[in-house]
């Protein structure tokens, strides 16, 4: 646990001023509740930079309030709880109702970066659980809260992760496990389905208020704009192709991208069955209850696509047809430009060839021939040597096929031959773009097991330090960065969270 000092001007719990702007809109926006108490709760991990985005003093997490108060046992003054109501499209078919089942929005937090919505997941029932028991496990709210702090450290827009509390009290899924609450915050938590809820009621109302709720809060350039609906309408289209384009480079998958899971800030959200990409298959389905492949990893950005053609449908009460799929005609060049761009520093090419495209889908089609790392690849990448007589044995090792290979090698150093800097300084580049530790599936379960069978979360707080810098040289932490030992059952993870 750290418990560093509190930042300059840090708070106490008692001093957090709270608000919540998403309560103040029409009833039929979401359900007023308070969260279910949670038996005896414990403190199972604690975010410091998470608690410094809000202004809160690092040390307030050991107070015994701080507990009660991150699994809805106790209160702020200013806290507004409440439950939000959204619909979407779930695996294409679409839902007229979903809303938090399980989530709780405490309200906003004012602090030195803005406003966060402190959001409790797992804190008990809401009138739109369904047949969900309004709780969430213990290993999903770790998985949560390791691939958040991960993804925001690899540069990639994401919800945060403040803490987790468990509790003893036993929660049925495939087994029985135990509950716990995860903490989460955002800018906002309104995603592409909170639109389709009210379009599909033909609350033609409801949705331009909610419009002018997210331009008010999140893009008031775009108040001025002579379309401001439509002008929100591109900027998501924009935000979530290159969202998708950096899930790509650095191999996330999401999993479950329904339209209930995007986020109107083009924020990864709803971390559930995810997985990062190890042995490089360009149809990984990480959500083993994905039968189709919906939402495999070369799926994504199609899926992004299509779940875009939903929201400005959800929109069109406020914006022209015509409008709409002009903007949407612009989600595949931005997704091209955005992937080829980062793909390029991946490779660490610093000028631009039209042949680049082709490169890295070739290159790609070798990984996925030998099923090569794609972590490991990009990395050793880095030290590749241009010289005609290096063997790069490290990369080669990768790949059994070394006829196609030496092929591979052939052109790469062809087009590094185009390119003007030094080896040394195409690494230094490449290593601040190719990160050396993700979060391996292998590695979430270890601190899982250890948190859930000893009640000892040294491992989570090994990896969130690990995962803080996933493009620094770690050396006591190698094994960290290798692929999941020989003998290791794949591990297919279950929307069950
Ligand atoms: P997710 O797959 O986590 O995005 O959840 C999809 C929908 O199911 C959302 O409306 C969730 O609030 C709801 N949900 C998921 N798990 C539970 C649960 N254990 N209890 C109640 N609702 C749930
Ligand atoms: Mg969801």
């Amino acid at each position: 646990m750290n418990t560093a000092k509190a930042e300059l001007g840090a708070v106490s719990l008692e001093e957090l001023r709270f608000e919540n702007r998403y309560g103040k809109l029409p009833q039929a926006f979401y359900t007023r509740l308070s969260p279910t108490p949670l038996p005896e709760p414990y403190l199972v991990a604690f975010n410091p930079a998470a608690a410094d985005l809000i202004g809160l003093a690092r040390d307030e997490a050991a107070r015994p309030e701080f507990t009660e108060i991150f699994c809805g046992n106790r209160l702020l003054p200013g806290f507004d709880p409440l439950a939000a109501n959204y619909a979407g499209h779930q695996f294409g078919m679409f839902v007229p109702q979903l809303g938090d089942g399980r989530a709780i929005l405490l309200g906003e937090a004012a602090g030195a970066q803005g406003r966060w919505d402190l959001q409790l997941k797992g804190a008990g029932l809401t009138p739109y659980s369904r047949m969900g028991d309004g709780r969430a496990v213990l290993r999903s709210t770790i998985r949560e809260y390791l691939a958040s702090e991960a993804m925001h450290a690899l540069g990639i827009p994401t919800t945060r992760a403040l803490a987790i509390v468990g509790s003893d009290q036993p929660v049925i899924r495939e087994t029985v496990e135990s509950a716990a609450v995860l903490t989460r915050m955002a800018k906002s938590h309104v995603r592409f389905g909170s639109f389709e809820l009210f379009s599909s009621r033909r609350q033609h109302e409801h949705v331009r208020t909610l419009a002018d709720h997210v331009i008010d809060q999140h893009y008031p350039q775009l108040r001025e704009a002579e379309q401001p609906y439509l002008e929100l309408l591109r900027e998501v289209i924009v935000r979530t192709a290159r969202l998708v384009a950096q899930w790509q480079a650095v191999g996330f998958c999401h999993g479950v991208m329904n339209t209930d899971n995007m986020s109107i800030l083009g924020l990864t959200i709803d971390y559930g069955p995810y997985g990062f990409m190890e042995g490089f298959d360009w149809g990984h389905i990480c959500n083993h209850s994905d039968d189709g492949g919906r939402y495999a990893y070369n799926m994504q950005p199609r899926v992004a696509h299509w779940n875009l053609y939903c929201l400005a449908e959800a929109l069109l009460p406020l914006i022209e047809m015509e409008d709409a799929e002009d903007a949407l005609r612009a989600y595949e060049g931005e997704y091209e430009r955005r992937y080829t761009a980062l793909m390029r520093a991946k490779f660490g090419l610093a000028s631009e060839q039209d042949e680049d495209a082709a490169l890295v889908q070739d290159t790609l089609k070798l990984l996925h021939q030998a099923r090569a790392d794609y972590t490991i690849f990009f990395r050793r990448l880095g030290a590749f040597d241009a010289a005609p007589e290096a063997d790069n044995a490290p990369l080669r090792d990768l790949f059994q096929n070394r006829d196609a290979f030496a092929a591979w090698t052939a052109r790469y150093r062809l087009r590094l031959a185009a390119e003007a800097g030094r080896d040394a300084e195409r690494k230094l580049r490449m290593d601040g773009v190719n990160p050396k530790y993700v979060l391996r599936n292998h590695l979430a379960e270890a601190a899982i097991r250890k948190a859930a069978d000893q009640r000892d979360y040294s491992e989570i707080e090994r990896l969130m330090r690990l995962l803080a810098h996933p493009y620094d040289e770690q050396p006591a932490m190698q094994s960290y960065a290798e692929a999941a030992p020989q003998g290791t059952a794949p591990l297919s993870v279950s929307c069950s969270s």
